[in-house]
């Protein structure tokens, strides 16, 4: 008798993490493959796709199941998962998350707020709505939100035995981090038992969210003549507040000497400049603030700043996608608890 919960036409229960280059989706589909294959003897595959930046940029990665009598003949990305699992609010804004979500499936999201607003923003219909704040748990446990999500996620795969990523995760952390392989193991428990459930009923005669293919706007019958690009490039619109890992610098415009030390370390040119005179009429130009928009919580210009005019502090969850929040200047986005 097969332990898998409910199959697909192709005999297969799969599951779909979006997330955003840098919080681990990758490796935690790796070890709920791990799991699931190694731990149970079922036949599982996995993969990720992504795009060329180490971070910030959209990351999906695709795990499917089956018996183990079942061949895995497909290896094409899931587009109607059994279960998907959120792992940053930021990817709203430019992924259709949601999108292909059976009618009985799950979503797990990664967030702070209340179960009504997280299903307004996902636009879901129906199905069950999962939430877990891996932030707050991989911020309290100094440990990363993709443990936390593996938690949540093994406790709605409940076929899968956690003792065995458990297991996964000693062997994963353990040759060269074994200082962290207790912290994981406790942040991946607090995501089985902290995450919340609701299940929104299914209308009659209503079918699952159907999944949209992102199709470029540009193709061969729209493409301009000989396929030149008439528009520039750049990352003016794009949010980076997706790769942060629960911490932002703040700064103290008083303590400032404009130094410009934060400036030269910060990758993403998120200091904020203006000119000003000073007392003896010389033009000069004065940090104004940090643009949280481009920032990706790196801290390195904290360590780069010779007084205290920048310091971490621990970033509220989910500001990223009202985003409208300022703190000093009202063209510098984000905001702080
Ligand atoms: S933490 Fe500092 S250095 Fe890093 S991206 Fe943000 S502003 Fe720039
Ligand atoms: S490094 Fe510190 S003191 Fe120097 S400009 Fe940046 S915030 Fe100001």
């Amino acid at each position: 008798m097969s332990i898998l919960p409910t199959k697909n036409e192709l005999g297969f229960y799969e599951i779909r993490l979006e997330s955003i280059g840098g919080l681990g989706a990758n490796l935690a589909g790796k070890m709920l493959a791990e799991a699931g294959v190694l731990g149970l003897g079922l036949n599982g595959s996995n993969f990720s796709s992504y795009g060329s930046e180490k971070k910030g940029s959209p990351v999906k990665s695709f795990i499917r199941f089956c018996d183990a009598t079942t061949d895995i003949r497909a290896h094409s990305p899931i587009e109607e998962p059994h279960v998907i699992g959120v792992f940053h609010e930021a990817l709203y804004k430019t992924v259709n998350v949601s999108s292909g979500l059976k009618s009985d499936g799950i979503i797990l999201v990664n967030s702070a707020r209340v179960f009504d607003e997280v299903k307004r923003d996902l636009n879901l219909q129906h199905g069950t709505l999962a939430i877990v704040d891996a932030l707050k748990i991989a911020v309290k446990e100094k440990t990363r939100v993709n443990t936390a999500m593996l938690g949540a996620l093994f406790r709605i795969c409940d076929f899968l035995d956690p003792e065995a990523i458990r297991n996964v995760i000693k062997r994963t952390f353990e040759k060269k981090y074994p200082q962290l392989v207790e912290a994981n193991i406790r942040t991946f428990d607090r995501g089985y038992e902290e995450v919340v459930f609701k299940k929104y009923e299914t209308p009659q005669d209503t079918h699952q969210n159907t999944f949209s293919r992102p199709l470029s706007s540009l193709g061969f019958a729209t493409q301009t003549i000989g396929g030149v690009l008439t528009t520039q490039g750049n990352s003016m619109e794009k949010d980076l507040g997706g790769s942060r890992q629960g911490y932002i610098p703040k700064f103290d415009k008083e303590s400032c000497i404009n130094c410009a030390s934060c400036d030269t370390v910060c990758p993403d040119l998120c200091f904020v400049w203006d000119k000003r005179v000073n007392k003896r009429g010389k033009q000069i130009m004065t940090l104004q603030g940090i643009d949280y928009q481009y920032c990706k919580g790196c801290l390195k210009c904290i360590e780069a700043c010779p007084t205290s005019a920048l310091s971490t502090i621990q970033e509220k969850q989910g500001f990223t996608h009202d985003n409208k929040v300022s703190q000093n200047f009202p063209y510098i986005s984000g905001g702080i608890s």
